[in-house]
């Protein structure tokens, strides 16, 4: 579920670049050709097709992160060429693409290349007889640098929403949200693997008492302090997430003895989830397995089923569902 905003952003922004690109070059090659002018014409019908073809790539692929990388350095890459192509006619180009790297890698990568792109720019044959050295650098680094902070400011607050998205806020265990997209991603993937995921659904016994005798702040404690609790006790790879009010849900995916590991979890919750004069709180677990044919739905009805077995057999247990 993490950084799907971040790549829906950049997704957005490669697609824009593959119309921008398009609307923006494909005029310049055809001046080019009619220039004849057809090494400068050929780097930009390059540019114009590569972008396209990487966009393209990136939507199909989803593989946003990788493919940005690669669009970033190619447009770096061909105004580099059609500057040593075409002099200073082209020079200007350089402008556009420093600002558009800081769209498409981490702020501090698109500073890197930069860097590389401005001492190579030092480099360019005849450009410097025309535009001053020195004005040259001042607004290269000028605009670089405005971008970075902009840029940088930017990812750090994607980083806020995507938290704000995916996390509940009382306790820090992921939110609902976070849930039914990653059960999604849990139902396709079991149906390749071998050892299919597990949807336990936790559900803390007689919760309403302990509001009821040590007031909703401690009630809100405890649901803390459950959540820090289980996130110390499962592997790095199961995922806990707050279903609503006292119910939680775990997602296991690969495990060998599920009995085994929901049982100790059971055992660590109770020996540390205590009230403040230190009666502890239990919980009661439903777990079910993934099966050819479940659902979302179907998988927390199973589990839920399961729960409500667990509650009816005095609480504080286990319950497999046997679908
Ligand atoms: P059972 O063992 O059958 O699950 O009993 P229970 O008391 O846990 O279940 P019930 O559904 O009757 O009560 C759930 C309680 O959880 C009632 C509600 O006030 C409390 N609760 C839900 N969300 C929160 C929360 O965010 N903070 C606090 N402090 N309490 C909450
Ligand atoms: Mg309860
Ligand atoms: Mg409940």
């Amino acid at each position: 579920m993490r950084n799907q905003l971040q790549e829906q952003h950049r997704l957005s922004v490669l697609s824009l670049l593959g119309v921008v690109s398009v609307l923006g070059i494909t005029p310049f090659a055809y001046l080019r050709y009619l220039q004849d002018n057809i090494t400068a014409a050929i780097i930009d019908l390059v540019l114009v097709l590569g972008i396209i073809t990487l966009v393209g790539y990136a939507i199909r692929t989803k593989k946003t992160r990788v493919v940005s990388g690669i669009v970033a350095l190619f447009i770096n890459g061909g105004v580099i060429a059609i500057v040593v192509v075409n002099g200073i006619d082209s020079f200007l180009w350089v402008y556009p693409v420093i600002a558009s790297t800081f769209f498409m890698v981490k702020p501090i990568e698109a500073l890197s290349i930069n860097a590389v792109l401005m001492v190579v720019c030092l480099f360019l044959p005849d450009v410097f007889d025309v535009i001053p050295l020195n004005s040259f650098v001042i607004t290269m680094l000028m605009v670089s640098l405005t971008t970075f902070v902009y840029a940088n400011r930017s990812e750090k607050q994607f980083h806020l929403l995507e938290i704000m998205n995916t996390v509940d806020a009382l306790t820090g265990a992921l939110n609902r949200r976070a849930l039914s997209s990653d059960i999604a991603e849990a139902l396709s993937i079991s149906e390749r693997k071998a050892t299919p995921y597990m949807l336990a659904l936790l559900d803390l016994d007689h919760f309403k008492v302990v509001n009821d005798k040590y007031g909703h702040d401690v009630g809100d404690q405890v649901l803390q302090n459950l959540v820090t609790i289980t996130t110390a006790n499962i592997r790095e790879y199961d995922r806990f997430y707050r279903f609503g009010g006292e119910e939680f849900v775990l997602l296991i995916p690969e495990i060998k003895d599920p009995q085994a590991f929901i049982n100790n979890l059971r055992i660590a919750i109770k020996k540390e989830l205590k009230t403040p004069d230190g009666k502890e709180v239990t919980v009661s677990y439903g777990i079910t397995a993934w099966v050819p044919g479940t659902t979302a739905d179907s998988w927390l009805k199973s589990a839920d089923e399961a729960l409500y077995q667990a509650k009816a057999n005095g609480r504080d247990c286990v319950i497999f569902s046997d679908e």
